[in-house]
């Protein structure tokens, strides 16, 4: 039971209260990567009773068809367990790699000069192969290559027909596969490659609940996808991955197409340098908000729970930043994929979740702050709006909202009301794609609700999940079948 009794006293303002009541619900959800480290039977168990929100299946590593089996089985664990869990299968993108070395790697000592080829040849000390093809094509004289998430860097002198010359500005080891980025470059490369469209239809046959897009630039690489998508009987949500410059000139139009965003700071941190990643971080939290999109934080949000069984202060300080500053999720990826710890890494971020948004909501006398988004969102923006200032005014304790396709529980998730959004649907789908949302909780019913039958089923879950107790409010909206569907209506319910 969300238990406040918020007492607003301007003269605490700078106190610092330590033993705060915990919320019963976490409203940041949790996106954790599956890997070879949490895929068994027993370690996908313990994830989704624990609270997993959306399982990341990433398909930059392993084949389609062992993803597809992975998802079978998460739907079976949280079928058996009555969890909703939703699916996001990330695409690999036009990810540039370099190639193979005789030895595995080479050493790349400062000032020397070394060649990149887009021909298939094995590499030497001298000679670093690439796959991009179009690399000599695009990238001119003072541009900067960088290799290994941005570790080594290249400055390109001169190229010719099939090779690029550089000299090496930050040496170190260079190993087979590691990721090559290239900041200054325009890339010609569309960002649904050939590999990905083959597997987005294997995220179709698995039935995914959203497929997240790599590399995106410009607005139209999400309508490629959704067409891709279309022309496959599909309308699987589409996330856009925000790691390139150019996505952020364009981000309203991105964000205008996609149905929700990732702030992938792995590579943004390489294509730009890292200082400005807390900024655009932040920035595309509020400009998500203010579209009421779900915005995810990703990578590195507890990387050295990879082999340690606890996270550095920084980490825990960036988990809780990023819930502060409204994410509506935040994500794991080698942590749980492929490191030592995973469910101690998911316990880890579920209680700095807790921790956080137990002191916000106190310490604001009972809500989240609010959402800043311009005014023209129409009548169930301003139901939004209505509704998270009736539940702070009135310490509510649950919202319900009826919703068809989740749009509205999106909307009133938007606006971060004070109380947990019990979002109820006819359809498994829309209930698993509702976990990605900010404080909402998806509930399956089996048929359209009249009023009596609203209130009816709200008292029911409230005194099944002890929500609220006799004498506190809930609010209930809906567009009922008994004033139409047509006719939005809040209703403010006494418990009892
Ligand atoms: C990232 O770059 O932060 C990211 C999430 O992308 P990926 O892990 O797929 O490279």
């Amino acid at each position: 039971m969300t238990t406040h009794s918020p007492k607003p006293d301007p003269s605490s303002a700078f106190d610092i209260d330590l033993h705060h009541k915990y919320l019963h619900n976490r409203r940041t959800k949790i996106v954790a990567t599956i890997g070879p480290s949490c895929s068994s039977p027993a370690q996908l168990r313990a994830l989704v009773s624990g609270g997993l929100d959306v399982a990341r299946i990433n398909f930059s590593h392993g084949t389609a068809e062992d993803h597809v089996k992975t998802i079978r089985l998460i739907r079976k664990i949280a079928g058996q367990l009555k969890k909703n869990v939703a699916i996001l299968g990330d695409l690999c993108g036009p990810k540039i790699r370099v190639g193979e070395f005789a030895n595995g790697s080479i050493v790349l000592k400062e000032n020397t000069t070394v060649f990149i080829t887009t021909k298939p040849v094995i590499g030497s000390e001298s000679l670093i192969p690439s796959q991009y093809k179009n690399l000599v094509h695009e990238v001119v004289p003072g541009h900067s290559i960088l290799l290994d998430d941005g570790n080594l860097e290249l400055k390109v002198i001169r190229k010719n027909k099939d090779k690029v010359e550089a000299k090496v500005i930050h040496g170190g080891i260079l190993k087979d596969h590691k990721g090559m980025n290239l900041p200054n470059t325009k890339l010609g490369v569309a960002a649904l490659t050939a590999k990905d469209k083959d597997d987005v239809l294997y995220c179709i046959k698995a039935e995914v609940d959203y497929v997240a897009l790599s590399f995106v630039r410009r607005a139209g690489d999400i309508t490629n996808l959704k067409s891709w998508l279309a022309r496959n009987g599909s309308e699987i949500p589409v996330i856009a991955k925000i790691e390139m410059p150019e996505a952020l000139e364009n981000i309203h139009a991105i964000m205008g197409l996609a149905d929700g965003i990732m702030v992938a700071r792995g590579d943004l941190g390489v294509e730009l340098p890292a200082k400005k990643v807390p900024i655009i971080q932040n920035k595309l939290i509020q400009i998500a908000n203010a579209m009421n999109k779900p915005v995810i934080v990703a990578t590195q949000m507890l990387e050295s729970m990879i082999e340690h069984s606890r996270p550095t202060r920084a980490e825990v300080t960036d988990v809780a930043g990023a819930c502060l500053a409204c994410a509506d999720a935040v994500m794991l990826s080698g942590e749980t994929a492929v490191g030592k710890y995973p469910l101690e890494t998911f316990e880890t971020m579920d209680s700095i979740l807790r921790e956080t948004e137990a002191y916000q909501f106190f310490s604001q006398g009972g809500g989240f702050g609010k959402n800043h988004r311009d005014c023209a969102n129409g009548l169930l923006g301003a139901i939004g709006e209505a509704t998270a200032q009736l539940s702070r005014d009135l310490m509510v304790h649950s919202i319900f909202v009826l919703t068809v396709s989740g749009y509205t529980a999106r909307i009133v998730s938007s606006d971060r009301p004070a109380a947990p959004i019990m979002a109820l649907t006819q359809s498994q789908t829309v209930a698993r794609r509702m976990q990605l949302f900010w404080g909402v909780y998806p509930r399956l019913v089996k048929k359209a609700m009249t009023t009596h039958d609203y209130l009816i089923y709200g008292e029911r879950i409230i005194k099944e999940h002890h929500l609220a107790k006799e004498g506190d409010f809930v609010i209930m909206i809906s567009g009922l079948a008994d004033i139409g569907a047509k006719a939005t209506a809040i209703m403010v319910h006494k418990v009892g």
